[in-house]
C-alpha cells in the first residue's frame, strides 16, 4: 500500500469508505512500510554520525532557499486547501515565521552546539565535567492543518539545527499543501535525511506508534492524549503542541478601541483558525456596549466586504463550518445575544465557507462557545467586576495555550502574570509572542508539553549528555572497600558522624 491516498474536502480519506473492507493486513502493510522508512533513516543517522555545525547550517540554508523559492506555490496550495486563504497571511505566518526561525537558528547555532563546561566539586578535582550536545536521532513530526507549512517546518528547523533526521506526517485536511511539502522536501533533502509521508488517519495512527527518538505532535488536546498513549508504548518522548481556550482580558486602564482592534485582528487572522487566537474576551462589566461598537468598527476597517475579499480566509471544510454554525445555534437556543459583523450585509454562500464573525453576549456558562475551543471567528464576551474575578475565571478552567492582557498599569500586569499560568503571553497585543524568534513556544498541561522555537527548539531535539573525565591523579581510591579507619575518617570529615 502506498502512503499516498486521496482525501476528500472534509479530510475523510478514501480509506474511510473502504474501511469496512480494510483488512488487518492492509493496516499491517502501512505499519511495515513506515517501520522500514524509519529503519532507513536510523541506519543513515548511525552510519554518518552527528553532522558538524557547517553541515547543519547547509541544511538550514537549503531549507530556507526551498521555502523562499516555492513561496507562491505554497500560498496557492494553502488557498486551495482552505477555499480561500489570504496570500498575505500565508506569507506572514507560513513563510516569514519559518524563514525567521531558520535565520535565528543559523545565527546562534555555533553557540547552542558548544559543549558546556561544568564545575566538579573540590573532592573530585582535578577531574573535569561537561555537557555534550548530541542529536537524538530520528524525529517524527505530526502537524495540523491550520498553518500546514509552518507547523511542519518550524519543528524541522529545530530538528535540523540539532543535527537530526526527520519524518513528517502532514495533516490530511490540507492535501494540496501536503503534496507541495512532499515535493519541496524531496527536492531539498536526501530521502534518508528528511521524508514526508502523506495519507489519512490510518497512516497518522500507525505513525504515532513508531519508535522515534522523539515525536512532535501538533493538534487537539483530545488527540494529544491518544498520541501520547501510543508513544508511551516505546517510551518515545513527546512534545505536544495542543489547543484550548485562550482568554483576552481587557483591563480597566486600557482603551476599548485599541483593545478591540487588536483582539479583532487576532480573532480574524486565518478566520480565527489559530491555536493562539483569542478565544473569548473578559471585559469590565460596564464596557460591553463600547467594546461591541469598536469591534464592529475595527472589523469593518480591516474587511469592508467578505464574500469576494481575498484578505478574509474561509473555514477549512464543511465539517468545521457546520461545527461553528452549531456553536452559534446552541448559543442562540440558550438565549445569548449574537451580533454578526457583516459590514456590507452580504448574503454569504455556505458552500464558499466564508463566515462573518459573531460577537456573543450573555452566553450561559455551559454554552458550547464557552466550553469548547472555538477555532473560528466567534468571540464570546464575558463580563467581570474585578480583575481578581477575571483571573479566577481563567484559573477555574484548563490552562490555556495563550493569554492576552490589555493594561498599562504595571501592578495589574504583574498580578496577571503572577496569578495565571498559560503557554505564553502577549501584553497589549495578540499572538505576537509566537513571532519572537528568541522566545520558546509551547503549552502547559492540557494545552501542551515541551517547547520548540528558539534555543528551546534546538534543546528539545538534543540529548544533553553529561560527561565526567577522571584525571590520572585522583582520590577516588580513598573511598573503596574494604572500608576501614581511612574511610571513616574521610566520611566523618565530609558528612559528620
Ligand atoms: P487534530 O488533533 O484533529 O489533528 C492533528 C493531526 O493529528 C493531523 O495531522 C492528523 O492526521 C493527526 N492524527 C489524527 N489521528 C491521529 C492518531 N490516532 N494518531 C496520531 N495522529 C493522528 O487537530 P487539527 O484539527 O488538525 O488542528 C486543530 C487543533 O490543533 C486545535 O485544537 C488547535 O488548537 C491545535 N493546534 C495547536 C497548535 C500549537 O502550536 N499548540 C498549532 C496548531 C493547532
Amino acid at each position: 500500500m502506498s502512503l499516498v491516498e486521496n482525501v476528500n474536502q472534509n479530510g475523510e480519506s478514501n480509506a474511510a469508505s473502504e474501511r469496512s473492507s480494510d483488512t488487518a493486513g492492509a493496516i499491517g502493510a502501512v505499519r511495515d512500510e513506515l517501520s522500514a522508512l524509519l529503519g532507513k533513516l536510523k541506519a543513515a543517522q548511525r552510519s554518518s554520525g552527528a553532522p558538524d555545525c557547517s553541515a547543519r547550517i547547509e541544511h538550514l540554508d537549503k531549507l530556507e532557499r526551498a521555502v523562499l523559492a516555492r513561496k507562491h506555490d505554497i500560498a496557492t496550495a494553502i488557498s486551495a486547501d482552505f477555499g480561500n486563504r489570504s496570500r498575505h497571511e500565508t506569507l506572514v505566518a507560513e513563510v516569514m515565521v519559518v524563514v525567521n526561525e531558520i535565520r535565528h537558528a543559523r545565527a546562534h547555532l555555533h553557540e547552542w552546539m558548544e559543549t558546556d563546561s561544568r564545575d566538579v566539586s573540590w573532592m573530585f578535582l582535578p577531574a573535569r565535567a561537561e555537557v555534550v550536545m548530541q542529536p537524538l536521532g530520528v524525529i517524527g513530526i505530526v502537524s495540523a492543518w491550520n498553518y500546514p507549512m509552518q507547523l511542519a517546518l518550524t519543528p524541522l528547523v529545530g530538528v535540523l539545527a540539532a543535527g537530526n533526521r526527520a519524518i513528517i506526517k502532514p495533516s490530511e485536511l490540507a492535501p494540496n499543501t501536503a503534496d507541495i511539502l512532499k515535493e519541496l522536501i524531496g527536492e531539498t533533502f536526501a530521502a534518508d535525511h528528511v521524508a514526508v509521508v502523506t495519507g489519512g488517519l490510518d497512516v497518522a495512527e500507525a505513525f504515532s506508534h513508531l519508535p522515534f527518538d522523539h515525536l512532535v505532535f501538533t493538534g487537539s488536546t483530545r488527540l494529544g492524549k491518544i498520541v501520547m498513549r501510543a508513544a508511551a508504548e516505546n517510551l518515545v518522548p513527546v512534545t505536544l503542541e495542543l489547543g484550548g481556550k485562550s482568554p483576552a482580558i481587557v483591563g480597566d486602564g486600557y482603551g476599548v478601541a485599541q483593545a478591540a482592534q487588536k483582539i479583532m485582528f487576532g480573532k480574524c487572522f486565518n478566520a480565527g483558525q489559530t491555536c493562539i487566537a483569542p478565544d473569548y474576551v473578559l471585559l469590565p462589566k460596564d464596557r460591553a456596549d463600547a467594546f461591541v461598537k469598536e469591534c464592529r468598527a475595527a472589523f469593518q476597517s480591516m474587511y469592508p466586504t467578505l464574500a469576494n475579499n481575498p484578505d478574509y480566509t474561509a473555514i477549512v471544510n464543511d465539517r468545521h463550518f457546520a461545527r461553528l454554525q452549531s456553536y452559534l445555534a446552541n448559543a442562540r437556543d440558550r438565549g445569548a445575544t449574537i451580533i454578526e459583523l457583516n459590514p456590507a450585509s452580504e448574503v454569504l454562500d455556505p458552500k464558499a465557507r466564508k463566515m462573518a464573525p459573531a460577537l456573543i453576549l450573555n452566553a450561559p456558562g455551559d454554552c458550547l462557545v464557552l466550553e469548547e475551543e472555538i477555532f473560528g471567528p466567534i468571540l464570546p464576551i464575558v463580563p467581570y467586576e474585578s480583575l481578581g474575578e477575571a483571573i479566577a475565571y481563567v484559573n477555574d478552567r484548563p490552562r490555556p495555550l495563550a493569554l492576552y492582557f490589555f493594561e498599562h498599569s504595571r501592578s495589574c500586569i504583574d498580578q496577571v502574570l503572577r496569578d495565571t499560568i498559560s503557554g505564553g503571553v502577549s501584553i497589549n497585543d495578540t499572538m505576537l509572542h509566537i513571532a519572537q524568534t528568541d522566545l520558546p513556544f509551547g503549552g502547559v498541561g492540557p494545552s501542551g508539553m515541551g517547547h520548540y522555537h528558539a534555543r528551546e527548539g534546538f534543546e528539545a531535539f538534543t540529548k544533553k549528555k553529561p560527561v565526567f573525565y577522571q584525571s590520572r591523579i585522583n582520590s577516588a581510591g580513598l573511598l573503596r572497600p574494604p572500608y576501614g579507619s581511612q574511610a571513616n575518617f574521610i566520611l566523618k570529615f565530609l558528612v559528620g558522624r
